[in-house]
C-alpha cells in the first residue's frame, strides 16, 4: 500500500513523471530488460547503451534464448561495452535463473545477491525498478545528489554506509520505481558533476549545499587517482601462402580478456623496443618465428585505472626452408584461426585490437 509522500518525495516523483527520458526498458519494465539495461549502464553513456540494448534484444529477446546462447556470441554482442566479465556473468546468471528459478528473475535481495555479477546496486535496481519493491538504491549519480542535498562533508568513497542508510530512509513505500529512477535521472540531467542546473531542480528547496553555497565543494573530492600507462605490442601476421589471411588466437578463458580473440603480442619488457616485443611474444605464445615488416599504427585505450598504448605491426613468418607452414603451439591461447579480413567481424576483440581493425578497415595503414 503506497504511503503518503513527504514534500521532497512528491517533488521528485512529479518531476520524474514529467521529465523522464523515454527509454526502451521503461516501456513495460520487464525484469529481464531492466536487468540487462542496468548492467549495460555501468560505465557506459546512456545514448550508447540504447543502441547496444536494442541490438541485444534482437539477438537475445528473452532470458530463455540467452541461457541457450553460446558464450562467443554473447561476447560478440557485448563488444564495445567493455568489461567482458559482465557479459559472462549475465550468461551465467541467465542459465542459473532458467535452471533454478523457472526463468523468472527473482525479486528478493537474498536470491538476487546470490547470482554472479549482481551486487547491492543491481539487486536494488531489479527489485525497485522492475518489481517496484520498496528497496533503496545508490549509484554514482545518487551519491552525488545526496552529497549536495545533505551536505556530506567526506568523500563519497568513504560515505557508502551513510548513503545507503539515507537511501533506505528516503525510498517511499510503493513508489520506489519512480523515486529511485527520479534520483538517478536527476543526477544525470540536472545535478550533474559540473554546473548543476539548480534553477530547474525539484529538490532545490531541500538542498543544503545549495542553501549554504557549497555546491562546488560537494561531493568532497577524493585524493587524485593515479593512472598507470601500460605499453604493449601486437603483430598482424599474414599467411605466407593464402593471400589475405591473418592469424588470430583466442585467449585462455581465465586470463585477462578471457576468451576474447586477439593478434598475438603482449607487454613490453623494460628497455625493450615494440618491434622486439612482437617477435619475442609471437615466439613465446605460438612458437612462430616472425619478422616485422612495418608499423601499422599505435592505438591508445583508456580504462578506469590505466591507459594501454598498443604498438601494432604487420608481420610475416620467417622464410621456411621446407615451405610448409608449421602449426602454432598455443601457450597463451585455447584456439587459433587463419581468417580473411571481413571474417574478423565475427570475433570479439579487446578494445585496442578493435581499434586496430577499424584502422585497417578504413584503409589508413
Ligand atoms: S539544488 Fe542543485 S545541487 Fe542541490 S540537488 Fe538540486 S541540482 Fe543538485
Amino acid at each position: 500500500m503506497p504511503s503518503s509522500l513527504t514534500p521532497l518525495q512528491q517533488a521528485l516523483i512529479t518531476w520524474f513523471q514529467e521529465k523522464q527520458r523515454a527509454l526502451p526498458w521503461r516501456q513495460e519494465y520487464i525484469p529481464y530488460q531492466v536487468w540487462i539495461s542496468e548492467i549495460m549502464l555501468q560505465q557506459t553513456q546512456m545514448e550508447r547503451v540504447t543502441l547496444f540494448f536494442e541490438h541485444w534484444l534482437r539477438e537475445f529477446p528473452d532470458i530463455q534464448t540467452l541461457a541457450l546462447a553460446r558464450e562467443d556470441k554473447v561476447l560478440k554482442c557485448w563488444e564495445g561495452l567493455g568489461y567482458y566479465s559482465r557479459a559472462r556473468n549475465i550468461l551465467q546468471c541467465a542459465r542459473i535463473i532458467v535452471r533454478d528459478h523457472d526463468g523468472i528473475i527473482p525479486s528478493d535481495q537474498k536470491s538476487l545477491l546470490a547470482l554472479p555479477g549482481i551486487g547491492p546496486y543491481t539487486a536494488g535496481a531489479i527489485a525497485s525498478i522492475a518489481y517496484n519493491l520498496t528497496v533503496p538504491l545508490v549509484d554514482a549519480n545518487i551519491g552525488r545528489v545526496f552529497a549536495r542535498l545533505f551536505d556530506i562533508d567526506i568523500p563519497l568513497s568513504r560515505a557508502g554506509k551513510m548513503l545507503w542508510q539515507k537511501a533506505e530512509k528516503l525510498v517511499p513505500e510503493g513508489r520506489a520505481r519512480s523515486f529511485n529512477q527520479g534520483l538517478m535521472e536527476l543526477g544525470a540531467l540536472i545535478c550533474t558533476p559540473k554546473n548543476p542546473a539548480c534553477g530547474q531542480c525539484p529538490l532545490n528547496p531541500f538542498c543544503l549545499a545549495h542553501r549554504e553555497d557549497l555546491i562546488t565543494e560537494r561531493p568532497v573530492p577524493r585524493k587524485g587517482k593515479t593512472i598507470s600507462t601500460i605499453e604493449m605490442a601486437t603483430g598482424v601476421l599474414t599467411h605466407p601462402q593464402a593471400n589475405g589471411q591473418f592469424f588470430i588466437q583466442q585467449r585462455l578463458a581465465d586470463d585477462v580478456w578471457g576468451s576474447l580473440w586477439e593478434f598475438p603480442g603482449g607487454r613490453l619488457k623494460e628497455k625493450e623496443q615494440p618491434e622486439q616485443a612482437v617477435v619475442r611474444d609471437f615466439f613465446e605464445e605460438t612458437g612462430f618465428t616472425v619478422r616485422v615488416d612495418r608499423k601499422i599504427t599505435t592505438t591508445v585505450h583508456h580504462y578506469t585505472r590505466y591507459k594501454v598504448i598498443l604498438h601494432c605491426f604487420l608481420c610475416s613468418l620467417d622464410p621456411l626452408e621446407s615451405g610448409e607452414i608449421p602449426d602454432p603451439i598455443l601457450y597463451a591461447a585455447q584456439e587459433y584461426r587463419w581468417v580473411i579480413f571481413p571474417e574478423l567481424a565475427d570475433f570479439a576483440f579487446p578494445a585496442g585490437h578493435r581499434k586496430l581493425i577499424e584502422f585497417m578497415k578504413e584503409g589508413k595503414e
